[in-house]
């Protein structure tokens, strides 16, 4: 039987083969999906790994909730990040299908202009595969944008189901899965924990 010790060296021989592997240098596109809870969190997560880092980050969020959420309390006036919310609130709450489509395409004329800015390392789109669940959104010129994007920067989207698309050219897609959720055992949704 082998040793801890063999069982370790040998892992790392594998690890460092890929560690040698892997030399690109460039930004990467990032998908967080899945009905579990922690998209969004994950997201902004990172966007603060990022600006710890010294890096300059930008968020566009593609629904406005009714609530402010304790990130952008805490974020909005970083001066090393931008915060956009452009949207007239939840779909079922306005029901006005006009408006929220100029809402959409505002917040995508937003989003396609950071993606031509150099200066942004990280962009989070949160939510944003709505826009195409719902055709607020055509997809090609956002593949086209994201594909056409400065080579180092940092892309996030986060949203339950993301089209084909998308999926085709991102790099990282997480899967949040939903075992359960404290919703469903009757617990009300908490500030700290839900936004
Ligand atoms: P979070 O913002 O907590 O990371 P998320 O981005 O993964 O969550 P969304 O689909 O954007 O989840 O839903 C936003 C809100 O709904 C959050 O308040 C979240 O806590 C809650 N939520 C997420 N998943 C579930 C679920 N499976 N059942 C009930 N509520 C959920
Ligand atoms: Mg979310």
């Amino acid at each position: 039987m082998k040793t801890h010790q063999e069982r370790m060296a040998r892992k790392k021989e594998v690890i460092d083969a890929r560690i040698a592997k892997a030399t690109e240098e460039r930004g990467v596109l990032i998908l967080l999906k899945g009905n579990g809870k922690g998209k969004s969190s994950s997201a902004f997560g990172t966007m603060a790994r990022a600006v710890g880092h010294g890096q300059r980050a930008a968020v566009v969020q593609f629904s406005k909730g009714r609530l402010e959420t304790g990130e952008f309390k805490l974020f909005k006036d970083h001066p090393q990040i931008d915060w956009y919310v452009m949207g007239h609130g939840f779909t079922w709450e306005t029901q006005d299908k006009e408006r929220d489509i100029e809402a959409a395409e505002q917040a995508w004329a937003k989003a396609e202009q950071l993606l031509q800015d150099e200066q942004y390392d990280i962009l989070i789109f949160d939510e944003m595969s709505y826009m195409f669940k719902y055709k607020y959104l055509e997809l090609a010129p956002v593949l086209t944008a994201l594909q056409a994007r400065p080579e180092k920067q940092n892309v996030m989207i986060t949203g339950r189901v993301m089209p084909e698309g998308l999926e085709e050219i991102a790099d990282t897609i997480s899967s949040i899965r939903d075992e359960r959720h404290a919703f469903r055992l009757g617990v009300k949704a908490q500030e700290g924990i839900e936004y």
